[in-house]
């Protein structure tokens, strides 16, 4: 069997589509599984989505704690027989697939960029060495578990009139040893760069906080209104917060349109951007590596072609 978990829904839905190919092709059934509340109307989601059955596991588990998250998950992959499992790759999701890895005795391959048959064998490609090579890894043995990161693979149709079963189980899970004294939201500015569809992205090529005004008048013209930035701009300067950083180590991302004002296009840089539908750079530098990727090159100084940009496309479409 394949199964699927992820503590974030759209990260389910959108590995539910890799899972269902996966469980197609060597013939076992996809199974899902919901940690927390009895929540059926969420199941009827993934079953809508492409689960065959979902696993509602009921507990007083407050906060996500990857020994007790793990211990479930052996649980249910021991009950079920499961081949191959399928993580979201998110803080959590990270932490919990080397645990569990390490329980069930499972090979483990992390932030997979492609899953596929290949002589028979599930086989997974990730990017390695900053975004330089993509590695081939295969497993020994199974179970198997595979760790997907947002964006990677897109959710299929909705289909409401798909139908599979619903599993309800408790667990009786054992006292572990640490224990969560408090959680606290990261201060953030409510951007969502990952599921933004036009992003205005900025680089070192703003000279202070105060001009990403320009990315901002842009953006709010495209009427996208999300900034997004290279880790210089989150990091260094601290000009944006974390929310908007792109790339290797920041967000992953896959808009419709990618602005990239000021930004050298390292591989790093790259990586969280390459899938973006149009990308279109904007550098004063024609050698500037970041036209590579672009469908669009601007060569050219932000400071006049953005708002040159913004005063012809206002003119365009109003
Ligand atoms: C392990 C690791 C992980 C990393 N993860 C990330 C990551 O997730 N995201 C990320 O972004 N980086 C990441 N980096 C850093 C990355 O290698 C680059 O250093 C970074 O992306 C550079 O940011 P930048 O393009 O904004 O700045 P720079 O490389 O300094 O580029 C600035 C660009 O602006 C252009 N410019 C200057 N003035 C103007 C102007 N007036 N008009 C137009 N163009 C102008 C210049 O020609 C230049 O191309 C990582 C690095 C490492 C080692």
């Amino acid at each position: 069997m394949v199964l699927v978990y992820s503590d974030n829904k759209n990260l389910t839905i959108e590995i539910l589509s890799k899972g269902s190919e996966l469980a197609r092709e060597i013939g076992e059934k996809l199974i899902t599984v919901i940690i927390g509340k009895n929540d059926e109307k969420l199941a009827d989601e993934y079953i809508s989505y492409g689960s065959d059955e979902v696993y509602i596991v009921e507990n007083e588990i407050e906060f996500f704690k990857s020994e007790e998250f793990s211990e479930i998950l052996e649980k249910i992959i021991k009950e079920t027989s499961n081949n191959y499992i399928l993580i979201g790759s998110n803080k959590n999701g990270k932490e919990l697939a080397s645990r569990l890895a390490g329980k069930i005795d499972a090979g483990c391959i992390i932030d997979c960029s492609n899953i596929y048959l290949k002589d028979k064998k599930v086989t997974a490609e990730r990017t390695v060495y900053s975004g330089n090579a993509i590695a081939i890894e295969q497993f020994n043995s199974t179970p198997g578990i595979l760790t997907v990161s947002s964006k990677v693979f897109d959710p299929l149709k909705k289909d409401e009139k798909r139908k599979g079963n619903i599993v309800k189980k408790k667990y009786d899970i054992e006292e572990t040893s640490s224990k969560i004294i408090k959680v606290k939201e990261m201060q953030s500015e409510s951007v969502n760069v990952e599921d933004a569809e036009i992003i205005v992205s900025c680089g070192r090529g703003f000279k202070n906080k105060e001009d990403i005004k320009f990315a901002n008048n842009l953006a709010d013209t495209l009427k996208g209104k999300t900034i997004g930035c290279s880790r210089p701009i989150a990091a260094d300067l601290k000009w944006l917060s974390e929310d908007h950083w792109i790339g290797l180590s920041g967000h992953k991302v896959k808009p419709k349109l990618y602005i990239a004002a000021g930004i050298s296009g390292q591989i790093q840089h790259i990586a969280g951007m390459r899938d973006s539908g149009i990308i279109v750079a904007i550098n004063k530098d024609p050698e500037a590596l970041i036209f590579k990727s672009a469908d669009y090159g601007i060569v050219g100084d932000l400071y006049e072609v953005l708002p040159k940009l913004a005063t012809a496309l206002k003119n365009k479409i109003g």
